[in-house]
């Protein structure tokens, strides 16, 4: 088993998520890193100008701009594009990264808990996601392996391994200090497991731990032209990762007239009407509850 020490904290990929950045700073200033001695820990602003400004972006989503054929593409030369070039260099390149594990610290409107997003179902972060889940039974382990892959143009696709640390609700610009403390708790865990993990002693990890798997997303309804015609449903406001069965409402249009959920299953949502997701007409993330076995990645 390859051990993973080379580990990249960023923060500030989205300028107005205060937890991330302030946590970096904190941990700067304390020099926390000392903790795990055996790890090479760097931390990074992802995008400084944007958390100078206190906005998500000044141009476009920084965390949408880590596709691998936008990193080649010499017309994409607005501000985040360009930055993300910058990092994919720093961190990269995208697929022979020395970076074997990059940390990246969001936050969110929507009321999602401590939740730790995964792009893979391998031994590594099924074991990460059981260890967290363990010694932190509130956090919520959300994994989005099955994607589709022009959707991973995330910024911590450009290293070896990327987890996000998503913390909620917490409004943009904000900085509250319950937040602080999961993303910081998270986050030390998932160091804490690190260490474990390097040693190859994963022995007392659970046998099993539930999770979300994303299914879908759904837009809010618009017309022609993409004015909206209704909203989120006051029945699921502030409820992510509450179950919705087929046939429940999930939004209501200005009219009056109730939208149900028209999936087959028992949904669990998540980024109910985040702030973010205003200019796509996000409503919500659609996911199912999982129950993962260790013993079937190990
Ligand atoms: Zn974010």
């Amino acid at each position: 088993m390859k051990k993973i020490t080379r580990v990249a904290l960023v923060g500030g990929t989205h300028g107005n998520e205060l937890s991330g950045i302030y946590l970096l700073k904190k941990w700067d200033n304390t020099n926390r890193y000392a903790h795990w001695p055996e790890l090479q820990l760097s931390s990074t602003l992802a995008n400084p100008r944007a958390c100078e400004h206190s906005v998500r972006y000044l141009e476009s989503d920084l965390n949408r701009e880590f596709g691998t054929e936008d990193l080649l593409d010499d017309d994409r030369v607005g501000y985040e594009q360009l930055l993300a070039k910058k990092l994919a260099r720093q961190f990269g390149p995208k697929g022979r990264s020395p970076v074997e594990l990059m940390i990246d610290l969001h936050n969110t409107t929507s009321n999602m808990g401590a939740c730790l997003m995964l792009l893979r179902k391998d031994a590594f972060n099924v074991g990460m996601a059981a260890y967290v889940k363990d010694r932190m039974p509130q956090a919520v382990i959300f994994f989005q392996d099955n994607l589709p892959e022009e959707r991973k143009r995330f910024l911590v696709s450009v290293a070896q391994q990327g987890v996000t640390v998503e913390v909620g609700p917490q409004p943009n610009s904000v900085l509250q200090q319950e937040t602080f403390e999961l993303m910081e708790t998270m986050t030390c865990h998932i160091l804490d497991y690190l260490t474990q993990y390097n040693t190859g002693e994963l022995a007392c990890l659970p046998d099993s731990f539930e999770a979300f798997q994303y299914t879908e997303d759904l837009r809010l309804p618009t017309d022609a032209q993409g004015r909206r015609l209704g909203m989120v449903s006051k029945r699921l406001e502030q409820r992510d990762f509450f179950p919705v069965a087929p046939g429940e409402v999930i939004m209501e249009t200005f009219e009056g007239t109730p939208i149900c959920w028209e999936g087959d299953y028992t949904a669990y949502p998540l980024f109910i009407n985040e702030a973010a997701y205003h200019q796509s007409h996000s409503a919500m993330t659609m996911s199912q509850r999982i129950v993962v076995h260790c013993a079937d990645y190990f």
